[in-house]
Parts: C-alpha cells; sequence; structure tokens
C-alpha cells in the first residue's frame, strides 16, 4: 500500500489546524481549570460546519468521507483531547443512530439541528455495573401503549451536562442478556431524566464525564431505534468500526504532539554542553516514537480508507486502534523522560498528553475486549 493524501484532504487538515491554533490553544489552560468546554467554542465548531463533516448534504452537512473525518480527529486530539472528544460524541455517536435509523421528524427535529449546532447530543451505554459486559446492563425499557418507560443508571457519560438529547441503551427483555439491549432517543428535558455527579478524572479534564439517571422517563414507542425489540446488538455493531477508527485517530493526534514537542524541546534543552537531541539515547526514543506514529498512521487512514471502499474492516479498525493505543501509551512516557522535570510540569503540555492518552485505554472498548474481536475475526477467517 502507498497511502498518499490528496491536496484537498491536506488543505482540509491545514484548516483544521489553524482553526485549533486559533480559537481552541489558547484557551486551554481555562478549560482545564474550569473543568469544562466553554458553549461560545462549542458554537464555533458548528459555525465552522464541523458538526456536519459526516452528515449528508441533503441534512446540511459536507458529506466527507472517513479518511477527511478522521483527519479532523486527529487535528483536534493533537491540540486538545477533551474538545477533540466532545466534538466527536456531537459529531458520531451522539447522532449517528439518528443519521441511520431515525425517521424523518427525528432527522428534522434532532439531526438537522444538531449539525447546525442548536442542539447537541452524547451517547449513554455505560452503568455503574460496567460498560464491557452488555448482558449485565440494568437500565431497563418497558413498553407500555405507545410509550416506553425508561429506568436506570448510567455513569461516565461524556458531555451529559450539556446536551439535549440522548441514544440511551436499555433492556427491552431482561433475560436475554446483550440480545435483549435496544437503543433509545431521550430528550434530555423530559420529566425523570436526571444529570448527576461530575466524575472528576484524570483525564481530559474538560471533556465532562457524568452520572445520569432515568427515573421511569416517558418516551414515545417510535423513540425505539431499529423500529422493533432485540436489533440493539445489531445497530451498535454497525457503528463500531467508525467508533474504532477514529477514536484512534484521536490517539494518533496526542502521539504526534508529543513527539513534534518532544523533538522541538530536544533540540533546546542541553545538557553536559549540547543539545540532549545530539545524545543518542534520546535520538533512541524519538526514532521509537516515529516508528509508532508512522505505522499507526497507516494502519488508521488504511482502516479510514477501506470504510470509505466499503470494504471489510472489522479486523483492520481493531488492529489500529490497538496499536495506537500501547503506542501512544509508550510515546506519551518517553515524552515525559525527554522533558525531564518538566515533564510533570502542570505548566506544560506534556503531563496533559501523559493523562489524556489514556483516554484511548477505554474509548471505543477496552484493550483485552479489542484483542477478542481481532482474535474473533481470525478464528472465522
Ligand atoms: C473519559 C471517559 C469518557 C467516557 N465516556 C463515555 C460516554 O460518553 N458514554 C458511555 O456510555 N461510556 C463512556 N465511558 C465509559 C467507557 O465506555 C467504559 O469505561 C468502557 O466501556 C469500559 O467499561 P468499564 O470501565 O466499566 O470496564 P469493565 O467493563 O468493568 O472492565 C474492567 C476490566 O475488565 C476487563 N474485562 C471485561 N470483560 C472481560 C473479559 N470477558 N475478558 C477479559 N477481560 C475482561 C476489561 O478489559 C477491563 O480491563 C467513558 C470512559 C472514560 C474514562
Amino acid at each position: 500500500m502507498d497511502f498518499q493524501f490528496t491536496p484537498e484532504q491536506e488543505l482540509f487538515r491545514q484548516s483544521v489546524r489553524e482553526f485549533a491554533d486559533r480559537y481552541i490553544r489558547p484557551r486551554i489552560k481555562e478549560m482545564e481549570e474550569e473543568k469544562d468546554v466553554p458553549h461560545d467554542l462549542i458554537q464555533r465548531m458548528a459555525e465552522q460546519g464541523f458538526y456536519g463533516l459526516r452528515y449528508a448534504e441533503e441534512l446540511g452537512g459536507q458529506g466527507a468521507d472517513n479518511v477527511m473525518f478522521a483527519i479532523f480527529n486527529e487535528e483536534m486530539a493533537r491540540c486538545y483531547m477533551s474538545v477533540a472528544a466532545r466534538a466527536m460524541m456531537q459529531c458520531l455517536m451522539g447522532t449517528e443512530f439518528i443519521n441511520l435509523y431515525g425517521t424523518e421528524e427525528q432527522k428534522r427535529k434532532f439531526l438537522i439541528p444538531a449539525i447546525k449546532g442548536e442542539r447537541y447530543g452524547t451517547m449513554c451505554m455505560t452503568e455503574p455495573a460496567g460498560g464491557t459486559d452488555l448482558g449485565a446492563m440494568q437500565t431497563v425499557a418497558v413498553r407500555d401503549g405507545d410509550e416506553y418507560v425508561i429506568t436506570g443508571q448510567k455513569n461516565w457519560i461524556t458531555g451529559a451536562h450539556a446536551v439535549d438529547f440522548f441514544t440511551v441503551a436499555a433492556k427491552t427483555d431482561p433475560e436475554a442478556g446483550f440480545r435483549g439491549v435496544d437503543l433509545f432517543l431521550v430528550e434530555k428535558d423530559l420529566p425523570g431524566v436526571e444529570v448527576g455527579e461530575r466524575i472528576d478524572k484524570l483525564i481530559a479534564f474538560a471533556s465532562g464525564c457524568f452520572d445520569l439517571y432515568f427515573n421511569d422517563v416517558r418516551v414515545p414507542a417510535d423513540h425505539l431505534f431499529g423500529g422493533e425489540e432485540g436489533k440493539g446488538f445489531t445497530l451498535l455493531r454497525s457503528i463500531l468500526n467508525d467508533i474504532r477508527v477514529h477514536t484512534a485517530a484521536l490517539g494518533l493526534g496526542i502521539a504526534q504532539a508529543a513527539y513534534e514537542e518532544s523533538l522541538e524541546y530536544a533540540k533546546q534543552r542541553v545538557a553536559y554542553g549540547r543539545p540532549i537531541i545530539k545524545w543518542q539515547a534520546i535520538q533512541h526514543k524519538l526514532a521509537r516514537m516515529r516508528i509508532d506514529i508512522d505505522a499507526a498512521r497507516l494502519m488508521i487512514y488504511n482502516a479510514a480508507w477501506r470504510m470509505d471502499q466499503g470494504l471489510p474492516v472489522n479486523i483492520e479498525a481493531a488492529t489500529a486502534k490497538w496499536f495506537i493505543t500501547e503506542a501512544v501509551l509508550r510515546i506519551v512516557d518517553d515524552a515525559t523522560r525527554i522533558f525531564g522535570a518538566y515533564g510533570a510540569s502542570m505548566d506544560m503540555n506534556i503531563q496533559r498528553y501523559f493523562r489524556d492518552a489514556r483516554w484511548l485505554l477505554y474509548g471505543a472498548g477496552t484493550q483485552t475486549m479489542i484483542l477478542n474481536i481481532i482474535g474473533a475475526e481470525i478464528r472465522r477467517q
């Protein structure tokens, strides 16, 4: 494979980078301290057309492909993971089920306004009892005439405090394990929806993760995605490759930032009379970073390209996600070593990359589960 970005893709990368440098970078310190992303910045991304990148032009989107969207995610995370995470939620997990499985009315009411930045969405899977094991889910949705009544608790929900609607996983058949899980569109201002405590966390200070309660929340029956019960797992599976590839692109952005700043620092920092980049031990660290980044970039964009071609991508999406996760953790670790004590300073970006890279361990599935998926795919071949 000889992967080449087109001039149009390179131009797009440049425009996202310029946006991030101009509007996000100067406010990172403020966001890290406030532990939130200001609404005007979220709105500015809408004005830029970012939330409609993946969506059809008829809906007000840009109709961009997966390679383009991966570039967007990489560049956003290269600047600031907290904003990148919130943007990806709005562009993908928080809205995609409406795009794929929503009624025309739901698209008009939720998706088109989401593309314009008038309404925001997020996805609610994880519960206190666990995130990986869908079969253990305790949130239930019980049919009552023309409505479903949803009862349960979610946690770790990104941006729950700042959105208008949720895609909520709940069991319609509690006896059926993960096959009993369905997905529902739930408006936040319905009676019984309650945003709980903010979770104080190591990773992505400003992304905002919250507990969320559904206290007998009534939603119209047509807010069940897929039109009939028992389809939730299949619907979920239909976007898992997208989530894996684009989460991997976020990891690549952090890796790239850590590498670039380490290289720059190694040229400036002097020890024993010479810039530390002249010491081979430092060069080896940078060389390993470069190898990891080059390999990850090929894997991630190859997987994105395969999705765009309609080619099978289950293995490629999973291997890219697994590889970049391990790679970025190695890279940010080496970066903090190159920076010496400054790698531990809260005034430097490196500590932030060191923390935020750990997002990759949970987003789009834990590493163990990704290996399970790759293993199962290999077995089937
Ligand atoms: C910053 C952040 C933001 C998040 N945002 C969201 C969000 O917006 N919406 C949302 O729904 N969730 C969100 N999550 C939650 C995330 O999706 C979960 O953390 C993830 O699904 C893993 O679930 P868990 O943490 O409950 O781990 P568990 O499922 O409890 O797993 C714990 C450990 O056991 C391992 N394990 C589990 N099953 C097996 C098995 N069969 N074999 C071997 N090992 C196994 C796992 O790999 C892991 O190492 C977020 C998490 C973080 C940290």
